[in-house]
């Protein structure tokens, strides 16, 4: 695998209507995510909103754990989010892993929803081929059709046949990041 790299879209996701939202930045999503990227190597971890004053909250939260009190509590949370950068919107994070691979990553979205999606072993295979992979998630109701139109691909739901499938983003990300990156030996 090449370099990998994750996004959280705050925007443009779904509201329960189905129209295109903006979500507030989720402190925990941030930890957790940037925690289970960390783990399984994960280079860059994005989060993304076009609302100045949540970037502004965004990168304070991450200066606290970089070189603030944080950083004397908790090492390994410092390690964990030192790998987050905060963007405007998620067409920056394309340009951003696009100059680091010197040319474009697989740009990879989810979904809870089956329509036009790919299977995880199949998915696995062409991140596997990919000099690079941005892997792409939502926030609120799910990521907005035109985010998908952007990608190369649409992985598969995780547990699409149950009766019940509303995971949390932060689940849903560290089971993708297993099911992608993981060593199922291990
Ligand atoms: N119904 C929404 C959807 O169809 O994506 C669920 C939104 S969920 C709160 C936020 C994000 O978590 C989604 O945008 C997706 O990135 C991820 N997610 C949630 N459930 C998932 C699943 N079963 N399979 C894959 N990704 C999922």
């Amino acid at each position: 695998m090449g370099r990998f790299a994750v996004a959280l879209l705050h925007h443009p996701v779904l509201d329960k209507k189905g129209d295109i939202y903006t979500t507030s930045i989720t402190n925990l999503d941030v930890h957790d995510i940037a925690r289970s990227g960390r783990t399984y190597g994960v280079a860059s971890f994005y989060v993304v909103t076009p609302i100045t004053a949540q970037r502004d909250m965004a990168n304070d939260i991450l200066r606290f754990w970089e070189d603030g009190k944080g950083a004397a509590r908790n090492k390994d949370r410092t390690e964990a989010l030192s790998r987050a950068v905060v963007v405007q919107a998620f067409t920056e994070a394309i340009a951003l892993e696009t100059a680091l691979l010197g040319e474009k990553p697989l740009i990879v979205s989810t979904s809870a929803k089956p329509e036009g999606t790919v299977p995880w072993k199949q998915a696995r295979a062409r991140c596997e081929a990919a000099p690079g992979v941005l892997l792409l998630f939502g926030t609120g109701h799910g990521l907005h059709h035109s985010v998908h139109d952007a990608a190369d691909m649409i992985i598969a739901p995780i547990c699409p046949n149950r009766d019940y499938n509303h995971l949390s983003v932060r689940s849903a990300a560290a089971i993708a990041l297993d099911r992608l990156l993981g060593n199922p030996e291990e």
